[in-house]
């Protein structure tokens, strides 16, 4: 049994104290989890666009501070709180951001996978059991002692930090042969894209598929997709950087719309015949998923949004272009049920059915947090790699 449990334990964390401020690396005390609540240790963490977004506090309704932010990780479980069974003490654990706690009505159904108690909220910053916190500060931003003050959750996960604390309904087991570092991708950024084309598009062999935004996200929706025999896969991108990385992610051809005097759905529908049959908006920018929509073929074009829009507008389309038969869905951490279908993901992954280690594109230490922000932010990373804790295997 671990010596800490039952206790507080006092760790390093990264502490967003507001929008676009430096993340300051601070001790914190995390309490101990409560009835269904189990508290990790995160070995590796990596950076989502997501992160970002919530750092620069560009969406001012969903503005907490201070607060730990990070959803991509993989960690150890150091102890569990009452009525946890499926996790103990030293199971390897990834946490994920959009829950399934395997009751309520959602989660007994197949088709989605948005469960009613933990799916993903970017407003929530608090634990449902006691609407509290379990992080509290020991010092003040400055390094100086301060009264105690909370510090609040995000995306039901909150990684960067050496303790974390979550809902069960959000820790997933895997293998504890699981190559670690990469089993932080699964935690987002590559479920995110892999299952968008699995579970969302379902697209077929022979098909063509177009990727507007090559991130991580983006690049796992080529890699999806290139698992799945398609013929063509078109990556769209303003970087680019991006396309070098995405031809080992199976992306065949490559438009910057920087480089087009006309609309780049002209170019894609010139390019294959009329349109391809699935689009994907991995940007989160309103006008790239008109573009994305209109890049389809008419009569059974699939279109699937992936991005976060921090904007207020809504949809960019005339409802009568929807009489062009093109569709349109959104897919949140791919349509993957994460407990009940994660750790079959995995076991393909670690099969090499996907390619994970493309991904990581650097590694820093924890210290360095605000680097890694930096490089995700010039386009220079696909996924940088952070090691927390350091661990041996038992
Ligand atoms: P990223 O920053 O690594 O990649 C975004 C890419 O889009 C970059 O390569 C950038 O150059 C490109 N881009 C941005 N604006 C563009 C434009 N106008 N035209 C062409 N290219 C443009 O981000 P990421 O981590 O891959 O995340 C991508 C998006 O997915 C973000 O909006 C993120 O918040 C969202 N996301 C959604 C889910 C979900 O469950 N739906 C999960 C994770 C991330
Ligand atoms: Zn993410
Ligand atoms: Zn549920």
């Amino acid at each position: 049994m671990a010596e800490t449990q039952g206790k507080v334990i006092t760790c390093r964390a990264a502490v967003a104290w507001g929008p676009k401020e430096p993340l300051v690396i601070q001790e914190i005390c995390v309490d101990p989890p409560q009835e269904m609540e189990v508290r990790v240790k995160i070995l590796y963490t990596s950076i989502c666009h997501t992160d970002l977004g919530t750092w620069t506090g560009v969406n001012e309704a969903e503005r907490a501070f201070p607060r730990i932010l990070g959803h991509e990780a993989v960690g150890v479980v150091e102890s569990v709180g009452e009525g946890v069974k499926d996790v103990k003490e030293g199971d390897y654990v990834i946490p994920a951001f959009n829950g399934e706690c395997g009751e309520c009505r959602v989660c007994k159904k197949e088709v989605s996978n948005l469960c009613e108690r933990y799916k993903v909220d970017p407003m929530k910053r608090l634990m449902v059991n006691d609407g509290g916190t379990r992080f509290s500060t020991t010092t003040n931003k400055d390094g100086g002692l301060s009264q105690s003050q909370r510090i609040y959750h995000f995306l039901n996960t909150s990684t960067f930090t050496e303790y974390t604390v979550l809902d069960s309904a959000c820790v997933v087991k895997i293998d504890p042969n699981a190559p670690l570092k990469q089993m932080s991708l699964l935690s987002c950024g590559v479920s995110t894209g892999v299952g968008a084309a699995w579970n969302t598009a379902k697209v077929k062999e022979g098909t063509t598929t177009a990727v507007f935004g090559l991130g991580s996200v983006g690049l796992a929706v080529a890699e999806g997709a290139r698992a799945r025999g398609a013929s063509r896969i078109i990556g769209v991108d303003a970087n680019a950087s991006k396309f070098e990385k995405g031809k080992v992610m199976g992306v065949t051809d490559f438009i910057n719309p920087k480089d087009l005097t006309k609309p780049v759905h002209e170019r894609i529908r010139e390019l294959t015949r009329g349109g391809v049959d699935y689009s994907f908006e991995c940007t989160g920018n309103v006008d790239v998923l008109r573009e994305a929509f209109l890049s389809t073929h008419a009569g059974w074009g699939s279109t699937v949004l992936v991005g976060i829009y921090a904007t207020p507008r809504t949809l960019p389309l005339h409802p009568m272009e929807l009489f062009d038969g093109r569709k349109i869905t959104g897919s949140v951490f791919g349509g993957f049920k994460p407990k009940s279908q994660l750790p079959s993901f995995a076991q393909q992954c670690m099969k090499g059915v996907v390619k994970l280690e493309p991904f990581i594109t650097n590694e820093l230490p924890f210290e360095k947090i605000n680097d890694a922000f930096q490089l995700l932010r010039d386009g220079k990373s696909l996924r940088c790699l952070l090691q927390i804790a350091k661990f041996l295997k038992k």
